[in-house]
């Protein structure tokens, strides 16, 4: 427990520390008084109100529920906050904001369907599971003419557009949570408000459309989400100087590929199969809403259709030394139909490869592990062209003749993202999730260590040449393309072309290269925007309304530290930079050449040359953190130079 483990948290709240939950009112050290109510951590590990009856030296007698009287250890006790600032909007109003106040307070909203609650500057939103009547034309209104203020998704929405106009800057909605938090639901949310504001010319009913198409294709049912995105997806919706929107761009990351081949029990593929498989399917047929020509419809669905049929290709043994072939049979022939190959050559690449063996080409036959492996990647790969393919229609379509001229908001909805909260508790500043700094964001993702045998087992995607062949010389279009694109793109893999028979080494590091590279550029195209952030929660492990376990969503503020961005919001340090962002700023300034030195003593050099009193400002992990107004002393002063 990280209850005492630092117990440097002053009374003034120093940005600098742990939950220190213990002494964390903004008084200090909490002094039990008689009549004060608090709270107590009863055996189940849920907090209870309590009302302190008397104190005797260091122990506490206090009732709770309804006439329970128990003697405990006034230092287990945390002061509760009075019942007038029951279920504020903004944490940061709260007068005690420790752990159980803020549980109490956002379960005191929940319970009443006000999801939306805020922590200083992140909207938190916490899953109803349930339809909540706050959204519609109504609401979208009610926002837009500031008779509501409410904390929305809607409301910051409003502000990421107001923002864009005034300060002629990019903006990014930046969400956050684990699976089945609601993360997508909340995108498509923004997505609306966005839509109804700027629409006009048409394009935002294409923009909405998208989310279907790409569910079907990117979403599944999963034990934690019965429609859980199985991709990342950055939404960058273009606006022109008017405020109108003129066209998107989507950008997808990392499709989940083992969920073509394999899932765990209770958990299914991807749902275009199974639309595919109940006859056509109405949101694929939406596919008309994003200008797919029908022939291309035809086209996808027929490698749609290929990739169900290659997960039915069996194997025999054909020889002494348990090498296979694949049986021929109606899928086997399927599936050289509908990729427009001959069943012979779809038969030799799933079961040898071609070899380079000193100067000498070999064909080496496969066992059935190796068959199957071959097959399965096969469908993965073929699949994921399919994903990228779509993509890539859906954006021809929504920039169709519109030239990029104005500004834009990105809303990023990254599956998989939770996987880095455990890491940022480390001493590792929440700030850093702000995408502020790609390096150090780059190096967190380098220090992660992943649960790796599941998550690069599930990754495998080595497509051997003979497979890559084999698709180029089918006399179907689809195919054919997905070749030509991953030869090109193993071409210009860091790694070496895809086909050089690596060990499961160059597997991994291909993945993770991958998976950087995307970050990288993502980062690349957030850091010159004006964040929001809004930071989904998951109330319960069962997909059910109305349930509020304390422990998963105490665990889930923990993670991201929102906690920590209310009490700095709260600390009068409002202003927020990045060792690395204030030396990059200011660092010319110094009369004293430390250029080549880190940035924290460039930052650190800075603030004496200047003068700014130590009250001023803290230090943090990775940031500066200062009181109103002191900036502008720096900012005048850069001024006067440039
Ligand atoms: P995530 O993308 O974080 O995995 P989703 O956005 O898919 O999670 O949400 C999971 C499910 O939770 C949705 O399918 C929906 O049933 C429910 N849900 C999420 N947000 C809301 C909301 N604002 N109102 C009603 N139901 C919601
Ligand atoms: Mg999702």
């Amino acid at each position: 427990d990280d209850e005492d483990a630092n117990p440097s948290v002053s009374p003034q709240g120093s940005v600098l520390g742990s939950w220190g939950n213990k002494k964390w009112g903004d008084t200090g050290s909490y002094a039990a008084k008689k009549k004060h109510h608090s709270w107590f951590q009863s055996s189940d590990g849920n907090w209870e109100l309590a009302k302190i009856l008397s104190i005797s030296g260091t122990e506490s007698l206090i009732s709770y529920s309804e006439g329970k009287v128990l003697k405990v250890n006034s230092d287990c006790l945390l002061p509760a906050n009075p019942e007038i600032l029951d279920g504020v909007d903004d944490l940061m109003q709260l007068s005690y904001l420790n752990e159980p106040s803020v549980l109490y307070n956002l379960q005191y909203r929940y319970d009443r369907d006000m999801i939306y609650s805020k922590a200083g500057p992140v909207l938190v939103a916490i899953n109803p599971f349930k339809k909540i009547p706050l959204y519609g034309n109504d609401y979208i209104e009610a926002y837009k003419s500031k008779s509501k203020d409410s904390p929305h998704v809607y409301a910051i929405a409003d502000t990421a557009i107001r923002e864009m106009i005034r300060d002629e800057v990019n903006q990014s909605i930046v969400i956050s949570g684990e699976s089945g938090a609601g993360k997508t639901e909340t995108a498509k949310i923004a997505m609306q408000y966005l839509a109804a504001l700027g629409g006009g010319s048409g394009i935002e009913y294409e923009i909405l459309k998208t989310n279907p198409i790409l569910e079907a294709f990117g979403n599944a049912k999963t034990s934690r989400n019965n429609n859980s995105s199985r991709f990342g997806k950055l939404i960058e919706i273009h606006f022109s100087e008017t405020g109108k929107i003129s066209g998107a761009q989507i950008q997808t990351f990392l499709l989940e590929k083992s969920r073509v081949v394999q899932c765990t029990e209770g958990e299914r593929s991807y749902h275009s199969f199974y639309q595919l498989c109940a006859g056509a399917p109405p949101p694929l047929r939406a596919l008309d809403a994003v200008h797919v020509s029908k022939e291309n419809q035809e086209n996808a669905f027929t490698m749609l259709a290929a990739v169900l049929w290659l997960g039915n290709v069996t194997f025999s043994i054909v020889d002494n030394e348990n090498h296979v072939e694949p049986v021929i049979d109606e899928a086997l022939l399927n599936v050289s139909k509908l990729i427009g190959c001959e069943a012979d050559g779809l038969k030799l690449a799933l079961s040898t490869r071609k070899m380079k063996v000193g100067n000498e080409n070999i064909v080496q036959k496969l066992t059935l592990s190796q068959a199957i492996d071959t097959r399965d990647t096969l469908a993965k790969s073929i699949y994921s062209c399919l994903f990228d393919w779509l993509v890539e229609q859906i954006n021809k379509s929504l920039a169709a003749g519109k030239c990029r001229t104005g500004r834009s908001i990105s809303i990023l909805d990254i599956y998989g993202f939770e996987s880095f909260d455990e890491y940022i508790q480390d001493g590792i500043d929440w700030a850093k999730m702000e995408f502020e700094d790609n390096q150090d964001c780059l190096n967190l993702f380098e220090k992660v260590t992943y649960d790796t045998s599941g998550f690069l087992e599930k990754n495998r995607d080595l497509l051997h040449l003979d497979s890559i062949k084999l698709l180029s010389s089918c006399t179907c279009e689809l195919p054919q393309a997905f070749a030509s694109n991953m030869l090109s793109s193993s071409e210009k893999s860091v790694l070496g072309p895809l086909h050089k028979s690596g060990g499961a080494d160059s597997q991994k590091l291909s993945v993770a290269t991958k998976f950087k590279g995307q970050l990288f550029q993502l980062m690349q195209r957030l850091e010159s925007t004006t964040p929001h952030f809004i930071r989904c929660i998951k109330p319960n492990n069962s997909q059910s309304p109305g349930v509020y376990h304390q422990g998963l969503v105490l665990q889930q503020l923990r993670c991201c530290g929102v906690l920590e961005v209310v009490r700095i919001s709260r600390s009068g340090f409002p202003t927020r930079l990045s060792h690395q962002k204030f030396a990059r700023r200011y660092g010319f300034l110094l009369l004293e050449h430390v250029a080549l030195q880190d940035p924290l003593s460039v930052s650190v050099a800075i603030l004496h040359q200047f003068d700014i009193l130590p009250e001023m400002y803290q230090i943090g992990y990775t940031k500066l953190f200062f009181r109103t107004g002191q900036i502008g002393k720096l900012e005048d002063a850069r001024n006067r130079t440039l």
